[in-house]
């Protein structure tokens, strides 16, 4: 998934990326409220990490500016002290969940789980089609029985491929989505991951789950 971290401690911001990153998310760094509006202008994210104190204007109004633009997108506050106001406030301008500082990595990655398993369009945290099941909860990937090892870009892939399933993804979306914007490597690194990731669920015999739709994207089947 495609993260957008706001935190001007640039100590802090460096473990979270570095840690979200590990975790297979492409992470984008905003160091002040303006670098975060040119960066939401430019791309699409799937989760704000959101401090509430910048050195050019307050988490609070960017996030009241983001719902006031109707983005439903999940964004986890972070608060300096446990300030019971900060809290509430942050709430109430629209953050979905929030953290106190000091707080420990995994608590962070933990809530950024919690809050990419709650799309709007999925009651089911398990993601399926056919004997394909990924459970984004347990970063778990089975083809019926059999546990499928990915690495971390893989399973991120697959994780996005199968929340948009049916639709055909181009590669610039996924390029997008799973890598960062900063990503300057191979042109193909996006075929190059699909066709590692074909080979791994690849089932003697049985229809692969990723297509590819020639000259487009690909797509996992809705079956
Ligand atoms: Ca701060």
């Amino acid at each position: 998934m495609r993260l957008l971290l706001v935190e001007d401690d640039r100590p802090l911001s460096r473990v979270l990326v570095r840690g979200l990153a590990e975790e297979g998310h492409a992470v984008d760094a905003a160091f002040t409220v303006a670098e975060a509006d040119e960066s939401l202008s430019i791309n699409d994210y799937d989760l704000i990490v959101l401090d509430l104190g910048l050195p050019d204007g307050d988490g609070m109004t960017l996030c009241q500016e983001i719902r006031a633009g109707g983005s439903q997108i999940p964004i986890l506050m972070l608060t300096a002290r446990d300030d019971v106001l900060d809290r509430v406030g942050g709430l109430d301008a629209g953050a979905d969940d929030y953290l106190t500082k000091p707080f420990a990595y995994p608590e962070l990655a933990a809530r950024v789980r919690a809050l990419l398993r709650r799309p709007s369009n999925a009651m089911s945290p398990i993601l399926q089609s056919g004997d394909l099941a990924l459970d984004p909860a347990a970063h778990t990937v089975l083809r019926g029985e059999v546990m499928v090892p990915l690495t971390p870009r893989e399973f991120s892939l697959l994780e996005y491929l199968m929340r948009r399933m049916g639709e055909v993804c181009p590669r610039e979306e996924l390029l997008e989505h799973v890598w960062d914007a900063h990503y300057d490597g191979l042109s193909n690194v996006v075929d190059v991951h699909v066709a590692n990731l074909r080979r791994k669920l690849d089932v003697p015999g049985e229809t692969n789950p990723v297509e590819t739709v020639r000259g487009v994207g690909y797509r996992i089947v809705d079956a």
